[in-house]
């Protein structure tokens, strides 16, 4: 089997043997380097991608895509720096501009998540006989597992640290391959948001999400639902008109549910967003900002959307106990929040440790594989007795 060669470029051991791993995860073949000779030596052999730093001692980067180019590659480009973002744009228009694919841009520190998106876009690029390689399913088997509703929606508890008592669950969409057997979400909803596929995504989990609600509700479980909403769905203006009117015919509280939306979402087209964010809220709809940390913060922004929430992203929480950095993002992303008059998420909670850190901090709420993983809707009930009897 052909495995698909990818070269990494970077002067930082420490991340290039973590985009390393997480290559290797999905089953690239690795190389690096540090230094130019080597790279040009290296680059003989048949690479598909390449992951790029634009900054090293003794590299020019924008002189390695000369080289590139000269030598009509056909590799696929990934520019990652630690930098400013303006100098990975201008560097991406530069490769376009000679021809080259450029899969992604990445700002340094980026989580895991974030390059598998853009790796994950090689996968998609190549052609059939690739994705079969792979053992990845392709686009057209997740419309159909959509509708055939060979997709679950499974739920995980949010609790209130001070009080534990559970104040709601976030829903996550699962995908159970007849024969691939469970496909990450970390790999299908970038898949599916490089289509419109996303929107049929998005509103399987709401509709699952939104029905479960009022079923709890008359069996008089008070949950609060989140539900993570992709960026496309936004372009369809509509949008809070019919969640308030299936909300209503599901007999659930639009009050009850929180909307999730990522930095980046709300980036990319802010008159679009501000306006159906701001419907949305009008509506009764809770609106909560995802992921935190790790998208183009943008401080103004986050002050003009109406948001109620804030969700610190679990790659900070995660390390809480054992790296100094990421306890003053969260220290700091706590204070932020409450400033601006939102209450507080931590996503990623694995361990008692971190939870009473959390605690110190004054964090209001948290969510993680601690207290619950994700589970099917029947289970939720009796984790709970299970969880307030500890
Ligand atoms: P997210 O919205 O940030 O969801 C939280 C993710 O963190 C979930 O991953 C959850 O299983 C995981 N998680 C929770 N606690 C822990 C923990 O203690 N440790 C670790 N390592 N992970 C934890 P999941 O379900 O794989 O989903 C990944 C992302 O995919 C979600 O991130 C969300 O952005 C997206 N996603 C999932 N379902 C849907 C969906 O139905 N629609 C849309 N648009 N996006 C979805
Ligand atoms: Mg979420
Ligand atoms: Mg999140």
């Amino acid at each position: 089997m052909n495995r698909i060669k990818l070269l990494v470029v970077d002067d930082e051991t420490d991340f290039a043997e973590f985009v390393a791993e997480v290559a290797e995860q999905m089953d690239f073949e690795v190389l690096s380097t540090d230094n130019s000779e080597e790279f040009a030596m290296l680059y003989n052999i048949d690479i598909n991608v390449i992951v790029l730093d634009l900054f090293m001692p003794g590299i020019d980067g924008i002189e390695l895509l000369r080289f590139l180019y000269e030598n009509e590659s056909h590799a696929s480009i990934i520019f990652m720096s630690g930098k400013d973002t303006s100098v990975l744009h201008s560097a991406q228009k530069l490769a376009l501009q000679q021809g080259m694919t450029v899969l992604g841009i990445l700002q340094k520190p980026f989580r895991a998540e974030e390059l598998e998106t853009v790796l994950s876009r090689h996968i998609l690029r190549s052609d059939t006989k690739d994705t079969e390689k792979h053992d990845l399913p392709s686009q057209d088997e997740l419309r159909q597992a959509l509708e055939n509703e060979d997709v679950s929606v499974v739920y995980q508890p949010q609790i209130n640290l001070t009080s534990r008592k559970v104040i709601g669950v976030e829903a996550l969409l699962r995908w159970k391959h007849p024969t691939k057997g469970e496909i990450p979400a970390s790999y299908f909803i970038p898949l599916a948001e490089t289509s419109d596929l996303i929107n049929d995504v998005t509103v399987y989990t709401s509709k699952a999400a939104i029905k479960q609600l009022g079923i709890w509700k008359r069996d008089g479980l008070d949950l609060q639902m989140s539900i993570n909403f992709s960026p496309k769905i936004f372009d369809d203006l509509d949008l809070p008109k019919k969640m308030a009117t299936y909300t209503i015919e599901m007999g659930a509280d639009i009050s009850k549910i929180m909307i999730e939306v990522t930095e980046t979402a709300i980036m990319s087209d802010v008159t679009r967003y501000m306006d159906i964010l701001a419907r949305l809220r009008m509506k009764g709809f809770n609106l909560a900002i995802d992921d935190f940390g790790i998208g183009h913060s943008s401080l103004q922004q986050l002050v003009r959307a109406p948001f109620s929430e804030l969700k610190i992203d679990r790659i900070f929480v995660s390390k809480l106990d054992r790296d100094q950095e990421c306890r003053t993002i969260v220290e700091v992303s706590i204070l932020l929040a409450h400033k601006l008059g939102m209450h507080v998420v931590a996503e990623g909670i694995e361990n008692k440790n971190i939870w009473n850190i959390l605690c110190e901090l004054g964090c209001d709420q948290g969510q993680g594989y601690w207290m619950g993983r994700p589970m099917p809707a029947r289970e939720i009930e009796g984790w709970m007795k299970n969880w307030s009897s500890l």
